[in-house]
């Protein structure tokens, strides 16, 4: 019993370093697009490494870490622990971690910022083909392991793409409605284009046919949100005629459902 609490000083350990880097490459990667020294939000003073890693308030202004930094840290403990104790049977530990971390910065980012950024597509890219290749060439041979994942790929950011065309199509629409009746545009997007890139990278991870029901799963999930959070508007009276055009950010809700095809 003792040596299980020792070896799960390991992931709990990993865990805490894995959502160290989760928090600096969501603190740096919107704001400087490369992995910089981070900075303080409320005065821009760069950090002290050490200081930084410890989770210290800023030297500058001593403006303490976001509520984001702390809860990133427990989720990432918490789930390296759970994911040791009960591997991924799709990943394996080593891979699932990896992807676990990278879930997590995409999601952080994605929250925030509402942005899903190139750099961590194409990163991304390359760790979805590794994914969906392995899972998929276990039954199937390593070609059409490949060909499984490139499938998902394709057909994750093709379906994305069209149904992004159809909402550009959608919002220049709207906006000459809205034109025509003296109103100002604005800048609001069906759907945002960065979630046609994180299809595709959830495509290659996933593979074919398992992208179709993730993306699935992700929509509805995102739609059931969205008409939760309609019903609050109308009960509080604050509805709009046009806030059913309000953008939906798919982004986590794709990942939520990757997760869980991947992990649970
Ligand atoms: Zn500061």
């Amino acid at each position: 019993m003792l040596l299980m609490y020792l070896i799960l000083l390991f992931p709990i350990l990993l865990g805490w370093i894995a959502g160290l880097f989760i928090n600096y490459a969501s603190d740096v990667l919107p704001v400087t697009r490369r992995f910089s020294k981070p900075a303080c939000t409320q005065c821009g003073n760069h950090f002290a490494w050490a200081g930084y890693l410890m989770l210290r308030a800023c030297r500058t202004c001593g403006k303490k870490r976001s509520l984001r930094t702390w809860m990133v840290q427990i989720l990432s403990v918490a789930s390296f622990a759970y994911f040791w104790l009960y591997p991924s049977k799709a990943l394996g530990i080593p891979l699932g971690m990896i992807v676990l971390v990278y879930f997590g910065i995409i999601t952080v980012i994605d929250l925030e910022h509402r942005l899903i950024l190139h750099p961590t597509s194409l990163v991304g890219a390359a760790l979805g083909l590794l994914v969906g290749t392995l899972i998929h060439s276990r039954a199937n041979g390593l070609l059409a392991g490949i060909g499984l994942s490139l499938l998902g790929g394709v057909f994750g950011f093709g379906l994305m793409y069209l149904l992004y065309q159809f909402g550009t199509l959608v919002a220049r629409f709207r906006a000459r409605k809205m034109q025509a009746a003296g109103q100002a545009e604005d800048e609001e997007e069906a759907l945002g284009g960065g979630d046609v890139y994180l299809a595709g990278v959830l495509g290659l991870m996933l593979g074919w046919p398992f992208i179709w029901d993730a993306l699935v799963l992700g929509v509805l999930l995102g739609g059931v949100v969205s008409l939760l959070f309609l019903l609050a508007l109308v009960a509080r009276r604050r509805y709009a005629g046009d806030a059913l055009m309000t953008f939906i950010p798919y982004g986590p809700y794709f990942i939520i459902s990757a997760f869980y095809f991947l992990f649970l």
